[in-house]
């Protein structure tokens, strides 16, 4: 059985390594020269930059993707992050960090609620791990169940940071799943190496099975006969095979589906795939001699203008930066409505950087942003469509289509596994 991946992204790999571990004969092709999409390295004057992820596993060690990368016998250490902290104004009522903060535990956060609702919060968090909320957004939800303007703020906080969403683009469902999945599996983990730790064992697997990665080779169509893939085509050449993966999201598959999607039968799966919107983001790489959080949990910044939240790899692996320096990166999520201002948006960042870190000395090295083509995640959490498509032997993987509750990365090992069951059995 031969297996075409288009695309050489963390889902893509992940199939690729599964699959030719199971026999398959496996063929990746990636349109870039590098490998890894949007979670590898980029070198910088010795720090470990990334090309999107930040060097981070939502559930660490013990999470959906460490679990797949072993049974594909890749070799990642994954070492679990201290626990997540939350800045907050020193003074009661402050809704910024201008007159000092304070760092608390992240499951601390009942403390800053009046009395009345710290009750009506261990409440609702017992008895919604039975009866699970659902029909509507989590910032509507949490309106509707307790007035705290300081539980909105860190909703968004921590939708920001993890699905770079606000809580109200986040259906109820999604974060109860969300939740469920942190008590499952655990809070984050720093792959040892960062992203391209992962990538190079994944790469390891696949080349040890015979399986074959081109890059700089772009796919231009997916061939289909009948309702049935039979291959793909690149650089004008026919490639046969019995599965296509994809790993470029749904929109862009279908794209390259072309006529194949055309007609009455096809026009609800085409009219769905236009509802999907990714999520943008900005991050912003820095580099100290003094550590800025001190920890390697994350820190949730809920009182900042546009900063959801920030790590520090080096805590974990120093040799993520050159000898005597840490990194430190911070994420914001952009709104739709901002995409087109990117640069007023880094300009709140940065001001929001200097109130974060008040006196400490810090060095910009690089500010990305992430939309359109290139996003946060290709689908917002809780509404991609899963791993399928109308076409047999056509599947979708990557943060396209992940599992439920699947942050990020533990999304897309959870959607590859899906896929996978699919295929193999
Ligand atoms: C700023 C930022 C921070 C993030 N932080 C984290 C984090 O800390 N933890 C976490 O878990 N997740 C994080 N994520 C999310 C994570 O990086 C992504 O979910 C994940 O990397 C997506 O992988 P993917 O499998 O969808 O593949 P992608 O990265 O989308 O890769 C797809 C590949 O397909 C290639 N391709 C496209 N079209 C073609 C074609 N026609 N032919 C051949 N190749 C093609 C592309 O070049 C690309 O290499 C972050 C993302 C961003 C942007």
């Amino acid at each position: 059985m031969k297996a075409i991946v288009i695309g050489a992204g963390l889902g893509g790999l992940l199939s690729a390594a599964r699959l030719s571990k199971a026999g398959y004969a496996v063929e990746v092709f990636e349109r870039l020269p590098i490998t890894g999409g949007r979670f590898t390295n980029l070198e910088y004057e010795g720090f470990q930059l990334s090309s999107g992820a930040f060097h981070m596993f939502p559930h660490g060690p013990g999470g959906p993707l460490a679990r797949l990368l072993e049974e594909v016998g890749a070799d990642v250490q994954i070492v679990r992050s201290g626990q997540t902290a939350l800045r907050v104004p020193l003074k009661k009522g402050s809704t910024d960090y201008g007159a000092g903060f304070r760092d608390i535990p992240f499951y601390d956060f009942p403390a800053l609620l009046s009395n009345k609702d710290r009750l009506k919060t261990a409440f609702l968090i017992a008895s919604t791990r039975k009866n699970r909320p659902a029909g509507s957004t989590l910032q509507a939800w949490i309106k509707t169940q307790v007035k705290d303007e300081w539980l909105v703020r860190l909703a968004d906080s921590f939708c920001g940071w993890s699905l770079s969403l606000r809580s109200e683009e986040v259906p109820v469902e999604e974060v109860f799943e969300i939740i469920e999945n942190l008590y499952r599996f655990g809070g984050p983990g720093v792959p040892m190496g960062g992203c391209k730790g992962v990538i190079d064992a994944l790469e390891a697997v696949i080349a040890a099975n015979g399986g074959i990665i081109r890059t700089k080779t772009e796919v231009s169509k997916i061939l289909v006969e009948n309702g049935k893939v039979t291959g793909v085509l690149v650089n004008g050449e026919e490639h046969e095979a019995d599965q296509v993966i994809s790993n470029i999201g749904h929109a862009a598959t279908a794209g390259l589906c072309g006529e194949a999607l055309s007609g009455e039968k096809y026009a609800g799966y085409l009219e769905m795939l236009e509802t999907l919107q990714p999520s943008a983001g900005i991050k912003i790489c820095l580099s100290a001699a003094e550590p800025l959080i001190g920890h390697s949990g994350v820190l949730l910044t809920p009182y900042a203008k546009r900063i959801n939240g920030i790590n520090e790899v080096t805590q974990v692996d120093p040799k993520l930066a050159p000898p005597g320096r840490h990194l430190t990166m911070s994420h914001q999520h952009v709104a739709p409505e901002n995409v087109k201002d990117l640069e007023a948006e880094i300009e709140l960042g940065l001001k929001d950087l200097k109130a974060i870190f008040p006196g400490k000395k810090y060095e910009v090295l690089l500010i990305q942003s992430y939309h359109d083509g290139w996003p946060v995640n290709r689908a917002a959490s809780g509404t991609d469509p899963g791993n399928e498509t109308p076409i047999t032997g056509l599947y979708v993987v990557g943060d396209g289509a992940k599992g439920k509750g699947g942050i990020e990365v533990e999304g897309v090992a959870l959607g590859v596994a899906a896929t996978m069951k699919k295929i193999l059995g």
